[in-house]
């Protein structure tokens, strides 16, 4: 799978602002610090292309091919608290071929991003993990990445019929770059 074009095409925060739902379309979903802007810009190889939104439920990023649309939850919220803009996006949204909800693989499992999953996995909405930071071997709370991994997928199985996809990475060392670029473009085509 390649790159060969990307451009920024809006920042919408209500669904009726959104582009056409032409084109296959990917979302990204994570806490703010997880790594979405460092994943994007190891996704596409160029430094000047990172533009992120700071506020949750914009949507902030496009593909050529596919669209990639990204989402920032607020850290601090102690509970889901999405807007009805971003909830509806993912129940909705034709176009939508997978979510790729983000996860900081240093840190135990957190648990906005669990819950998160959880309602992902009881609406049905196809997801791929992609865990973020897989270098930080030497994480700042004891675990390492693949224990704070297995720990992730143990706490939300019961809410999946299927175990998701899911993919290492990290924009340091360009772990799991090849592995998602093909896994999407798989779905894509699916
Ligand atoms: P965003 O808020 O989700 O867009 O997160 P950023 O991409 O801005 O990343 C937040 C912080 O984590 C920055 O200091 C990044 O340098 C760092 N970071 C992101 N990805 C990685 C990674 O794969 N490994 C390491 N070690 N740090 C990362």
């Amino acid at each position: 799978a390649k790159i060969k074009e990307i451009e920024f095409v809006k920042s919408s925060g209500r669904p009726k602002d959104c582009p056409r739902d032409d084109r296959a379309e990917f979302a990204m979903l994570g806490r703010s610090n997880v790594g979405k802007s460092s994943l994007i810009n190891y996704l596409v190889r160029k430094k000047e292309v990172a533009l992120t939104s700071k506020k949750p439920g914009k949507v902030d990023r496009s593909g050529a091919v596919s669209r990639m649309t990204c989402f920032a939850n607020a850290p601090e919220s102690a509970k889901m608290d999405w807007s009805s803009f971003t909830k509806g996006y993912f129940l909705k949204r034709d176009s939508l071929v997978a979510v790729l909800l983000l996860i900081d693989a240093s840190v135990p499992p957190q648990k906005i991003d669990l819950d998160c999953a959880n309602w992902l996995g009881r609406n049905n909405i196809p997801i791929t993990f992609v865990f973020t930071k897989c270098d930080k071997m030497k994480a700042s709370k004891g675990k390492r990445p693949d224990e704070n991994i297995k720990r992730f997928q143990e706490l939300i199985r019961e809410n999946y019929r299927q175990h998701p996809p899911w993919i290492m990475t990290s924009s340091v060392t360009g772990l799991g770059r090849d592995d998602l670029l093909l896994h999407m473009s798989q779905l894509r085509n699916y």
